[in-house]
């Protein structure tokens, strides 16, 4: 016997839909990249994501053409994205921390067909635009005053090309399962992959981040995405966000600290999400100035752990609560909250601290294990680590064009590559990536934990943990460390910090200075890059 309720496909031109209708007038703000603040509501994004829609069928893209954007978050960008999905192609976010061959390979492999692009970035598209050669048209985002008279390539305004058509036009009736939108990974390791989502799996998505332990927002609130829309969809809030009629504040392509804040401020924003380098620079703007936040209430941090330090900075001096989640562009991207379950209600101080270094547990829709290499799943005790394993209806179940199936088995556990242990009450901690543990005379050593440690003591800015060749363990750990301005502590002021909080031979074998920690482009600490500049050191007790 089959159910008797309506088939209602979920299209994520939908969210828009809703959004215009129940809180059309309700604000879209972005810091613009021509300069000012610009402002407009959700009845307008949809109104021009149709014309979007329109201009794209007029101009023969189709169905499943995959166009690409390169830009900051937005108003205009999320008209795009609507407008893209509206027509039936596929959005597909770049990211322009990548090298400009990076940008192209990928493009090449997707075979974009058109790119939207901010006036930023459009030296990147003059860079490599002959090499794309399935690219047929450039729109820059943009009106006509400001295209650059002067280019290579045939550019058209963002502004003159949807004014070009009336808006008269229907979104297409697609199957739910058809693509909507592709995000390649970092790809720290081998060739970026594709990952593709479809309407189903990025509305289910949204319909996941809504619950009140997941994001949590609703239509009271003012959300800043200051993660970026083409970092694993800004976190879906481009989604959420409409879904729940929250106002949304784009920070565009200003992330400094001072930049942040002013729109923290004057937009009274209560609600923001980004990875922790971004609040590494915003929290060292207010120490210098002084500067509180009276408006903001949470912020949800993620991409890459959050120092303990971070939470309790959070906490105790700006009243704002933290909620640590993890991810990946495989996930669309959200895997676990730490919003706080009852079990440990009444919990305070340093206890509160304890928890939120963990990543949280997982909402309604996403399943997680950890296993050893041989599929064996550990218990839920807080301790044994290994394999951390997902799936669920917003996880891969493949990248594009068939690369890493080793990554996926046939239950459709999508095994993350990330080390972790989950607790008897369902929250996970990730102790490394896999290949980033170190391996000391045939135990674990977990990089994240005695780098969260690290940035614990007041005069260092950041810290990495990598294994240096030792004749004696095989690896032993180093850590690198960055001082805060003006400060000058010595490698043995961290050591003595760190005794006693760690096990002993966790303790690091040296400790090493450098100004400034690589960074991928998606904020994560570039190990891969740290362990070819150290290759040749030579730790003091080897
Ligand atoms: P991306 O797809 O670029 O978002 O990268 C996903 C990866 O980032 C995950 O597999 C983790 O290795 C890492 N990551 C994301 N969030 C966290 C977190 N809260 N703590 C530690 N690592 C994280």
């Amino acid at each position: 016997m089959l159910g008797l309720m309506q088939q209602w496909p979920l299209l994520c031109h939908k969210i828009i839909d809703y959004a215009a209708q129940q809180h059309g007038d309700r604000e879209i703000v972005t810091r613009s990249v021509e300069g000012p603040i610009t402002r407009t509501n959700y009845r307008s994004v949809r109104e021009r994501a149709l014309k979007v829609a329109q201009a794209l069928d007029r101009d023969g893209f189709k169905e499943g053409d995959r166009i690409a954007t390169l830009a900051w978050n937005s108003a205009r960008h999320m008209e795009c994205w609507y407008g893209i999905m509206g027509v039936g192609g596929v959005y597909h976010t770049l990211n322009p921390r990548l090298f400009p061959e990076q940008i192209a390979w990928i493009m090449n492999h997707a075979e974009d067909r058109a790119i939207f692009v901010d006036l930023t970035f459009l030296p990147i598209v003059e860079a490599i635009a002959d090499k794309v050669g399935s690219l047929k048209k450039i729109i820059v985002l943009t009106d006509d005053a400001h295209l650059p008279k002067e280019s290579k390539l045939d550019l058209v305004a963002y502004e003159s090309w949807i004014d070009s058509v009336d808006g008269d036009f229907e979104w297409k009736q697609l199957d739910e399962n058809a693509a909507a939108g592709m995000c390649y990974t970092s790809g720290t390791t081998g060739d970026p992959k594709g990952v593709v989502y479809s309407h189903r799996s990025n509305v289910l998505h949204a319909l996941i981040s809504c619950q009140p332990d997941a994001l949590g927002v609703g239509s009271t609130e003012t959300v800043m995405p200051v993660v970026p829309m083409f970092h694993a969809n800004a976190w879906g809030i481009t989604f959420t966000g409409p879904m729940v009629g929250a106002k949304i504040v784009n920070p565009g392509p200003l992330m400094d600290g001072a930049s942040i804040y002013e729109l923290l401020e004057t937009e009274k924003v209560s609600f923001t999400a980004a990875v922790p380098t971004v609040w590494l620079m915003l929290l060292s703007y207010l120490e210098e100035t002084g500067k509180k936040l009276p408006h903001l209430q949470r912020v949800v941090i993620g991409g890459s752990a959050c120092p303990r330090a971070m939470t309790k900075t959070f906490r105790d001096e700006y009243g704002v609560e933290v909620n640590h989640a993890w991810g990946m562009t495989e996930m669309s991207p959200l895997g676990t909250l730490g919003s706080v379950k009852p079990a440990y209600a009444g919990l305070d101080g340093e206890a509160v601290l304890d928890l939120k270094e963990k990543q949280g547990y997982a909402p309604f829709g996403v399943e997680m294990k950890v296993t050893d290499d041989e599929n064996n799943e550990h218990p839920w005790d807080g301790s044994t680590f290994g394999r951390l394993k997902v799936r669920g209806p917003a996880v891969a179940s493949a990248y594009y064009g068939g690369a890493g199936a080793e990554n996926f088995d046939d239950e459709s556990w999508f095994d993350t590559g990330d080390v972790a242990h989950i607790n008897e009450h369902g929250y996970m901690q990730i102790t490394d990536r896999a290949k980033d543990v170190i391996k000391s005379g045939g135990e674990w050593i977990s990089t994240i934990d005695l780098e969260n440690l690290a940035v614990g003591h007041p005069d260092i800015m950041e810290a990495a943990v990598i294994g240096v060749q030792h004749p004696k363990w095989d690896e032993r750990p180093l850590l690198i460390c960055v001082r805060k301005e003006g400060k000058t502590p010595e490698g043995s002021d961290i050591l003595g910090f760190m005794e006693g909080k760690i096990a002993k031979w966790w303790m690091p074998d040296d400790v090493a200075f450098v100004d400034e920690i690589p960074h991928t482009a998606t904020g994560k600490i570039q190990k891969m890059e740290l362990r070819e500049q150290f290759a040749d050191y030579k730790l003091p007790t080897a």
